[in-house]
């Protein structure tokens, strides 16, 4: 694997074939305007794939050493779907094109022997799509996170519960949820400041999701409130984790003589119930814990 260290802002190309110098020559016209990293094999795209999530475009041989281009492709577009897929290649037949576009959306060709021009522009289209690509994930990840906290946001929790539900419902299974309220938190803005409280929100946030499995979705509900989806989860599992997320947030070293606490309420979802409805009950869990002094949780069936 080639990787030079000229050309290091420019946007990375990944080029992959068995011969070095289609390598070489590509790498001579692509140079201009990328980093070009060159590969033998698809296992070190693979490996490529896995540590950088910047990657413009892969152009890929259609036959290698330890895989074909379609199916290294088909795999780069799990690892990087904002990677723009080409294929380079002395034999393209319409089947193996129909092929490539159905499994791998595949959406540039090359034909070997190439001209440079065609090469290059074909390069920089590519870019300029891939560039698109990011764009549009980067709206799409703020449209549904909040800033505070770097957790889904609110409009995203209304979807996923909703989803959710129906999932349970289809398939018969629990689903628990559990609303969180930090206790006294205008009084630790009062005392510490508006961007002391939102570091501290950052923190509790941080320390909900530690633990949680990859299913489970914590959100920011709203203000200084948490709503955390937990799929496959009967009431009493669900009351473990609310305990240890409590004892958690409750260890939390903020300096001195800073300190939060958490109340919190959980409830399962009941046959034939909508979302409105499992929140609200897990919302009135969770005032039960406020009245009954704060920092406990209330568990309803
Ligand atoms: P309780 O134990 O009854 O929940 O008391 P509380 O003070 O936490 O509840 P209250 O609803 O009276 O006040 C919520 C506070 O949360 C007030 C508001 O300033 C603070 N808050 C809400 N959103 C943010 C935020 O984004 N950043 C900061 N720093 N504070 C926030
Ligand atoms: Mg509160
Ligand atoms: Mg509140």
């Amino acid at each position: 694997m080639n990787n030079p260290t000229i050309g290091k802002d420019l946007p990375k190309i990944i080029c992959v074939d068995d011969d070095e110098s289609v390598l070489r020559s590509l790498a001579r016209v692509l140079s201009h305007h990328f980093q070009v990293i060159t590969c033998t094999t698809g296992a070190e795209v693979v490996t490529l794939l896995q540590s950088h999530n910047d990657i413009a475009v892969i152009l890929a041989d259609l036959r290698l050493p330890d895989t074909n281009g379609i199916q290294l492709l088909q795999t780069a577009k799990k690892l990087s779907p904002n990677s723009i897929r080409a294929i380079l290649s002395g034999q393209i037949d319409i089947r193996d094109m129909m092929t490539a576009v159905n499994q791998a959306e595949i959406d540039r060709f090359i034909l070997k022997p190439w001209d440079n021009d065609y090469l290059e522009v074909q390069m920089l289209e590519a870019l300029q799509t891939h560039l698109l690509l990011t764009e549009k994930s980067q709206l799409q990840h703020l449209a549904i996170t909040d800033i505070v906290t770097g957790l889904k946001n609110h409009r995203y929790f209304q979807e996923l519960l909703r989803r959710e539900i129906e999932r349970s419902k289809r398939h018969s299974r629990p689903l628990s949820l559990i609303m969180v309220d930090i206790d006294h938190f205008k009084k630790f803005n009062d005392q510490f400041g508006h961007p002391e409280g939102d570091k501290a929100l950052a923190m509790v946030a941080q320390t909900l999701t530690y633990g949680l499995r990859t299913v489970d979705t914590v959100a920011r509900y709203g203000g200084e409130e948490f709503a955390i989806v937990l799929p496959e989860t009967e009431l009493l599992a669900a009351s473990e984790i609310a305990e240890r997320l409590r004892k958690s947030v409750e260890a939390i070293q903020f300096s001195d003589p800073r300190k939060l606490t958490i109340s919190l309420g959980a409830t399962q979802l009941r046959d034939g119930e909508n979302s409105e409805s499992i929140v609200r009950r897990a919302d009135e869990a969770l005032y039960q814990s406020k009245g009954k002094g704060r920092n406990c949780a209330t568990f309803v069936k």
